[in-house]
């Protein structure tokens, strides 16, 4: 089988996890990574075997560093079928010009504008809108979450509103600038959040309000979601649609935080720790006169990248059918 070839431009949190998401499948490959500096990160992916490609004015930092490169970003980019952007929210617009030269596919993530790529990807909901598009945006963790819930329940229950509240967590494990802060800061302060609007970006028709704070924690975000429904329905009725999607996960057995989600990362043996599903505690699932209320925890720095790769397959036209790539992504990386 002749496989796409893959591009990671931007190997931080995300990018590190789709390159080896997408080492796993059958149908794709990674061809190279981009590193901007010959840091620990560049020395690590050079042991797990990626070939590097640095912007030209640093190849001089990378040869003094003793990491091998095996030439520059648009190098790498003028090899590839499809590129990944894994860069800084609001630098990877700046790369759209240099796709469109070499004619390549590209995915941005959800730090980037809905409008940049013109479309906004979540496997559930929408992945038949992306077959064999150039340009897609695979929205944020948050919003992949709310999507991946709202879908379903959308599909068959029918939603009247939604309304999100974010606890966020302050920043990434590995962030040694920001760090957590002593507070609960609002994120903002004025009323909605970007969340709810942005999923607008796939689920147009879903009428849906967030808010967020920010807390001092780096391991998960956690979701309290409250819908109402077009049908009367029971809790048992909502766990057994949730129960349905591959991508979501019942939490419980005495857990009650994100920590003990982690551990049971760690415990299961997922790569980096990662929690690629929703973390859903069935018992916080309550209905009332059509409206639902629950919790779901998000890990952040893993959520979007089973959907990184349903993108790719669609965008490539590897796989016509959602379902069968969503099946085949999880069977590659173990979910
Ligand atoms: P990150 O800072 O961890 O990684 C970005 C990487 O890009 C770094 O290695 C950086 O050195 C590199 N880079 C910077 N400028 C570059 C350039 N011009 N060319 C090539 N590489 C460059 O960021 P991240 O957290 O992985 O976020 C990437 C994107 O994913 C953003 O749009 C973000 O909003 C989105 N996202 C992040 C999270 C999260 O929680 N971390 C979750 C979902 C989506």
């Amino acid at each position: 089988m002749v496989k796409a070839k893959i591009a990671v431009n931007g190997y931080g949190t995300i990018g590190k996890r789709v390159a080896d998401a997408v080492r796993a499948q059958e149908d794709m490959e990674v061809i190279g990574i981009s590193k901007t500096k010959p840091n620990y990160e560049a020395a690590v992916a050079n042991q797990l075997g990626y070939d590097i490609y640095a912007p030209a004015e640093n190849i001089e930092a990378f040869e003094k560093a003793g990491i091998p490169l095996a030439g520059t970003i648009q190098e790498m980019i003028g090899k590839a079928d499809l590129v990944v952007d894994g860069t800084p929210g609001g630098i990877g617009g700046k790369n759209k010009p240099l796709y469109e030269k070499a004619g390549v596919k590209a995915i941005w993530q959800g730090g980037e504008s809905h409008q940049l790529a013109g479309f906004s990807f979540n496997a559930v909901s929408n992945y038949d809108k992306a077959l064999g598009r150039d340009f897609v945006r695979v929205v944020s963790c948050n919003t992949t979450g709310l999507c991946r819930v709202i879908s379903p329940i959308d599909k068959e229950l029918g939603i009247n509103k939604v309304r999100i509240t974010i606890a966020r967590r302050a920043v990434d494990p590995n962030d040694i600038k920001k760090g957590p802060v002593n507070a609960i800061v609002l994120h903002p302060v004025t009323l909605p959040s970007h969340h709810g609007p942005d999923v607008k970006s796939v689920l147009p028709n879903i009428n849906i309000t967030s808010a967020a704070l920010i807390v001092p924690t780096t391991l998960m975000h956690l979701h309290t979601v409250n819908m109402e429904v077009n049908t009367d329905c029971t809790a048992e009725d909502i766990k057994k649609i949730f129960g349905s999607q591959s991508r979501i996960r019942f939490v419980g057995q005495g857990i009650t935080s994100t920590a003990e989600i982690i551990e049971v990362a760690r415990d299961i043996g997922r790569p980096r720790n990662d929690m690629w599903e929703n973390c859903i505690w069935p018992e916080s699932i309550t209905v009332n006169e059509k409206e639902l209320y629950f919790f779901q925890a998000i890990h952040q720095e893993s959520i979007v990248v089973p959907e990184n790769v349903d993108a790719i397959r669609a965008m490539m036209e590897l796989e016509s059918e959602g379902a069968k790539s969503i099946e085949k992504t999880n069977k590659a990386i173990g979910l």
